[in-house]
């Protein structure tokens, strides 16, 4: 065999197509979505809905095996697609990831430090958790939050009514602020056999909610960049995890603070492309088609750049650089706020 089927056809899964076409692999997307970037790369797309369990069922057997390139699949679609193919990375992480609250069970339970959290399922235990953590705090929905949305901030215990009002009705919890210096992620990845390979930490910038700038390497100690590996690798192995991860850390005096987990390729993690041999897309392919896993190294120091909306325009100017790896997703309208592209610069001297 050697077909992968992906789930979810945005930029994520059009680079995942071009990684697997890259090692004679063949892919499948399933995508509702009338045209999904995915689709101009890969071999086959199906655009059923989430709820066409025919479209699901020829889907999984038409490949060898399911990943997916968001974390948010309904459940009922993964029961039809999981009792015909391995789903990789497995059920676990998906569920742990799904729900803010799930997942932050789970870290605390691996001994790691999140910021301090409560459950707030109406706004009485909004305003126990205000006074327990304290101001500032973010409310964030539990589920489907993505880009900074679906998240308040709350400055003072007054304004929680409007915050939970905002929340419209969405299951939410509570996070107390946490003073970081920076913000890193990891991106990690496990092998069928349990080998685990971590990228370096790079430095993410954020603007308006959204991954603005990564650059490698990230300003921290040999140490902090040490216990961020090492807390990425003990996820992975406690998840059973196969694939590739990215973990969002903050940086604080303290130590590492884990923010969130996703259990698919990252967009901290394009740098990779311009900075290693293999790639997190290749890493991802290799894991889920249980190939062995290639060597994240890094061999240059890298700034990625999203090209957000109106970024767009810089395309002409960006294409005439040297250094600049450039990479299109083919979208259409280059809305504001939309991810339309990114560029690897790679540093030198
Ligand atoms: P993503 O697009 O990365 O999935 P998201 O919508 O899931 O983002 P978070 O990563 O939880 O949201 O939060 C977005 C950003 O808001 C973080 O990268 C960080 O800058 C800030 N932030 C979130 N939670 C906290 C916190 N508890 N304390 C301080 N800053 C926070
Ligand atoms: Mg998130
Ligand atoms: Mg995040």
């Amino acid at each position: 065999g050697g077909v992968i089927g992906i789930l979810g056809g945005g930029q994520l899964g059009r680079m995942l197509s071009v990684a697997a076409s890259r090692l004679g692999l063949r892919c499948h997307i399933y995508d509702p979505s009338p045209n999904p970037p995915a689709g101009q790369v890969a071999d086959i797309v199906t655009t059923a809905a989430w709820d066409d369990a025919a479209a699901l069922r020829a889907f999984a057997e038409s490949v060898d095996v399911i990943t997916y390139e968001f974390e948010n699949i309904p459940t009922a679609a993964l029961d039809i697609l999981e009792a015909l193919r391995p789903v990789r990375p497995g059920r676990q992480a998906l569920a742990v990831s799904q729900d803010r609250l799930t997942e932050k069970d789970f870290l605390r339970d691996l001994g790691l430090v999140t910021a301090p959290y409560r459950d707030v399922p109406d706004e009485a235990a909004l305003q126990a958790a205000l006074s327990e953590i304290g101001a500032p705090a973010i409310l964030k929905t539990r589920r489907l939050g993505y880009d900074g949305k679906g998240q308040a901030r709350i400055m003072a215990p007054e304004q929680g009514a409007e915050a939970f009002a905002d929340m419209a009705g969405q299951d939410a919890i509570l996070e107390g602020f946490v003073e970081f210096s920076c913000e890193i992620s990891v991106i990690a990845a496990r092998g069928v056999s349990g080998e685990v390979a971590c990228y370096d930490p790079g430095e993410n910038i954020h603007e308006d909610g959204i991954l603005r700038r990564t650059t490698l390497p990230a300003s921290v100690t040999p140490m902090q960049q040490m216990d961020a590996v090492l807390l990425a690798g003990k996820i992975l192995n406690a998840l059973e995890y196969v694939g590739v991860m990215g973990v969002e850390l903050f940086v604080t005096k303290r130590g590492l603070v884990v923010n969130e987990i996703a259990p698919r390729v990252h967009n901290s993690g394009h740098w990779t492309q311009a900075g290693c041999a293999v790639d997190q897309f290749e890493q991802h392919i290799r894991a889920v088609a249980g190939w062995p896993l290639g060597n994240g190294a890094r061999h240059a120091d890298v700034v990625m750049e999203n090209l957000i909306g109106a970024d767009m325009a810089r395309v002409p100017e960006l294409a005439r650089e040297a250094d600049v790896q450039l990479h299109l997703y083919g979208k259409g309208e280059a809305r504001a706020g939309r991810k339309m592209g990114h560029v690897n610069r790679i540093m030198r001297g």
